[in-house]
């Protein structure tokens, strides 16, 4: 299991709940002396045009600030794929997040979608066929399930009002997909009991992390990545991180 972070990634670039003061640390204290750390590059401006529209791109770049940073998660989910690719698991340590990114317009917190940058870019270089994305996040996904709309690759956001009918539909999920070359998940924590959503323990994204571990064993030669979206509770999102990681190693 290797972390994907790059220091820059504490630097608020925006007023946003995702963007605040204070909610990377936390994370980066219960990860750091467990795993290897690996610093990405930012993603080119090529590796957004997959993606995303030209406009989309130049709206963004008008904050260079935050076009910085929004280039440097998208790098990370890129890096974080990468080291799925040679045969290890990862996670990316990324922000801003990217799942309410579509092709030309973005909102919640979202500027570039970094799991789809990085899934279009192995497909690309013919390193993958297709995916299967788990976004557990308490938030529909909507950037990548309107990226991914009748393509290969696959989205699924489970919904559900307990946290038992919640881990059974990932399961049940798991069992009923197969084909595909790579599991990437978009790991929100904003459904933490003591977060937004007000339904998963701490356990809970153990569990998570250890069914998706265990799917991609099964499916796609354990090619696994995750990376950070939602989770806004700075008081317990590090231990949250932290057990979701452990369950995916
Ligand atoms: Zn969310």
């Amino acid at each position: 299991m290797k972390i994907v972070y790059h220091p820059r990634y504490t630097e608020v670039y925006a007023s946003d709940p995702a963007a605040s003061p204070g909610r990377i640390e936390p994370i980066l204290k219960e990860l750091e002396g467990k795993y290897d750390f690996v610093e990405p590059q930012a993603a080119s401006e090529d590796d957004l045009r997959r993606v995303h529209a030209a406009n989309h791109i130049e709206s963004i770049q008008r904050d260079k600030h935050l076009y910085e940073l929004a280039c440097l998660a998208a790098g990370g989910a890129i890096k974080a794929a990468q080291i799925a690719i040679d045969g290890e698991s990862s996670f990316g340590l990324i922000r801003p997040p990217g799942h309410h990114a579509s092709p030309d317009h973005c909102w919640g917190f979202c500027y570039f979608n970094n799991i789809a940058v990085a899934l279009v870019k192995l497909q690309k270089e013919n390193l993958i066929e297709n995916a299967l994305i788990l976004d557990f996040d308490l938030h529909f996904g909507d950037g990548s399930h309107n990226i991914f709309e009748s393509t290969k690759v696959r989205y699924f956001h489970p919904e559900a009002n307990t946290r038992e009918k919640f881990l059974d539909q990932i399961a049940k999920k798991f069992d009923d997909e197969e084909n595909y070359s790579m599991l990437a998940i978009s790991a929100g924590f904003d459904r933490h009991i003591e977060d937004w959503g007000g339904l998963l323990t701490t356990d809970d994204y153990r569990t998570i992390g250890r069914l998706s571990k265990e799917a991609a064993e099964k499916n796609c030669q354990g090619r696994r990545f995750a990376v950070l979206e939602g989770g806004y509770n700075h008081s317990v999102l590090g231990r949250n991180v932290r057990a979701f990681v452990e369950g995916l190693a």
